[in-house]
C-alpha cells in the first residue's frame, strides 16, 4: 500500500487524478524532492554526529504534515519530529510515523495516557504537571520519556536555570515512571545579525546542563538550535537540532544570509482565471471601489480569496504570474475571489493557470515577497493557507498524496 494511502483524507492512488481535477480552483503544490534536499543540505552544514528533529507543528507549517514526515522516515539522520500539541502529535502516530515525537508547548493532562501508550514525548517544565504524568505514565504500564524545557531567554515556557529549576529536576528524578530523554532550550533572537543574546543563551544553557549533570543525571538528548541557529550558529549544534521553517525551504528572517546552505521553497500556490472581461475607462472594481480603470482594460477573475489565508491586505498590492508575467490586483481581494490586471498579457484566457506563490517561466513569487506585500511575517503566511486549499504532494514528478481538508476533519483524541 502507498504510504499516501496510510491517513485519513490522503487518498489512494486510483481516484487521484480524478481528485486533482476538481482542484481546478485553487491547489497548493508541495514539493517532496525540496522537503529532502533541504534537509539533507542543512545536515550536511552541521557536525556529522548531531542529529535532525523535523519541527513539523502547525500541520507542518501549513504544507501538511504526514506525507513530509513519511518522506523524512527515510533519513537515518532523523532523530524525530516536534509538533505543537498532543492532537499534532496523534495524527502523525495515526498515520504510522515510528520516529520520536516530541511536544514543543505545554501538554494538558486530559493526553497524558495518550502520550505515554503512543511514547509522545512531552515538554515538561511545571512541576504540577510531574505527578500526574508519572501516575498516567504508571496506569498505562510504560516508563514515559521527557524533554526538559529551560527558559534561557525566550520568556516564553521553560523552567530557569537556576536553584528553582535544579529542584524541579530533582522533583524529576524521583519519578521513576519518567526518564529525561533530553533537555532544551529555544533562541529569541538568533535570526539577527547580531547574535550576542544567542551566545548569551547559549553559555547559560550549558552552565545549567553541567549543574543538572552534577546532580548525577545523564541527558542523552541536548538541543537548542532553531533553523537560524542551524544556518549560522555552529556551535550550538549539539546532539539534536530542530529545523522549522528551512526544511519548507523558506528564511527564517532577512538577516540570516541564504548563503550557508542550498534551500528551495516546497510550496506553490496555483489556481486558473475563471473569468476574463473589460472594465472600461472609469468603471470600479471589486468592493468600496477602490480601483478605478482610467483606460479600458482587460481584467481576470481569480477565484480565491482570503477565505483560503490569501491576504486581503494585498488589495491593490500584490501580483500574480500567468503565461509567465504579472498580473498586479486591482481593487480589494475578497472572501473567494479577486481581480488582476492582464491587459499586458494577451494569452490570458478563461482557464489559464495561475502562479500566486511560486515559479512561473522566469519570474518567483516568493513566501517573503508576499509576505512583504501584505504586512506579514512568511511564517504565519504559510500557516494561514486554508482548509479550503487542497495540498498536493509531489515526488520525482509523480503525485503521491492528497491531503483534503474537506474529508478529514473529525480527527479527535
Ligand atoms: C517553532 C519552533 C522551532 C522551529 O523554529 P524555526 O524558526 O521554524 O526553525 C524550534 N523550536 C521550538 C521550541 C519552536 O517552538
Amino acid at each position: 500500500m502507498p504510504w499516501a494511502a496510510l491517513s485519513k483524507g490522503h487518498r489512494t492512488m486510483d481516484n487521484l487524478s480524478e481528485k486533482i481535477e476538481s482542484y481546478q480552483r485553487v491547489f497548493a503544490e508541495v514539493d517532496l524532492n525540496a522537503v529532502m534536499d533541504n534537509m539533507r543540505n542543512m545536515k550536511a552544514h552541521i557536525a556529522p554526529d548531531t542529529k535532525m528533529i523535523g519541527v513539523i507543528k502547525t500541520d507542518g507549517y501549513g504544507h501538511g504534515c504526514v506525507p513530509i514526515a513519511h518522506c523524512l522516515e527515510e533519513l537515518d539522520f532523523m532523530f524525530g519530529y516536534a509538533v505543537a500539541t498532543a492532537e499534532e502529535a496523534h495524527i502523525l502516530i495515526l498515520a504510522g510515523i515510528q520516529k520520536p515525537i516530541l511536544i514543543l508547548g505545554y501538554t494538558y493532562p486530559y493526553s497524558y495516557e495518550l502520550l505515554a501508550e503512543e511514547e509522545i514525548r512531552p515538554a515538561v517544565f511545571r512541576s504540577d504537571s510531574l505527578k500526574e504524568l508519572a501516575d498516567a505514565a504508571k496506569r498505562v504500564g510504560k516508563r514515559l520519556k521527557v524533554h526538559i524545557k529551560v527558559d534561557t531567554g525566550m520568556g516564553r515556557i521553560g523552567i530557569a536555570p537556576n536553584e528553582e529549576g535544579l529542584a524541579f529536576v530533582k522533583e524529576l528524578m524521583e519519578l521513576e515512571w519518567l526518564e529525561v530523554e533530553g533537555i532544551f532550550t529555544h533562541f529569541a533572537k538568533a535570526d539577527e545579525t547580531d547574535k550576542t543574546a544567542a551566545r548569551e543563551q547559549l553559555r547559560t544553557f550549558r552552565r545549567f546542563i553541567e549543574r543538572v549533570e552534577e546532580l548525577g543525571l545523564r541527558i542523552p538528548i541536548k538541543h537548542c538550535s532553531n533553523s537560524a541557529g542551524i544556518l549560522e550558529l555552529p556551535d550550538a549544534n549539539m546532539d539534536v537540532v530542530r529545523a522549522g521553517i528551512t526544511l519548507y525551504g523558506l528564511m527564517p528572517s532577512d538577516e540570516v544570509s541564504t548563503d550557508a546552505v542550498d534551500l528551495r521553497p516546497v510550496l506553490s500556490l496555483y489556481s486558473h482565471i475563471v473569468y476574463v472581461k473589460t472594465l472600461h475607462a472609469g468603471q470600479s472594481v471589486s468592493y468600496g471601489g477602490t480601483f478605478t480603470a482610467a483606460k479600458d482594460m482587460r481584467i481576470a477573475t481569480i477565484p480565491v480569496g482570503y477565505g483560503d489565508g490569501y491576504p486581503r491586505s494585498l488589495s491593490n498590492r500584490g501580483y500574480v504570474l500567468i503565461h509567465g508575467k504579472k498580473a498586479p490586483i486591482l481593487g480589494r481581494v475578497c472572501m473567494d475571489q479577486f481581480m488582476v490586471d492582464v491587459s499586458g498579457i494577451p494569452a490570458a484566457k478563461e482557464g489559464s493557470k495561475v502562479t500566486l506563490l511560486g515559479y512561473d517561466g522566469k519570474e518567483h513569487i516568493s513566501a517573503e515577497l508576499l509576505g512583504g506585500l501584505s504586512g506579514r511575517f512568511n511564517y504565519e503566511l504559510v500557516c494561514d493557507f486554508g482548509k479550503r486549499i487542497p495540498r498536493v504532494f509531489v515526488r520525482d514528478g509523480s503525485v503521491v498524496a492528497v491531503k483534503d481538508y474537506n474529508e478529514d476533519y473529525q480527527i479527535h483524541i
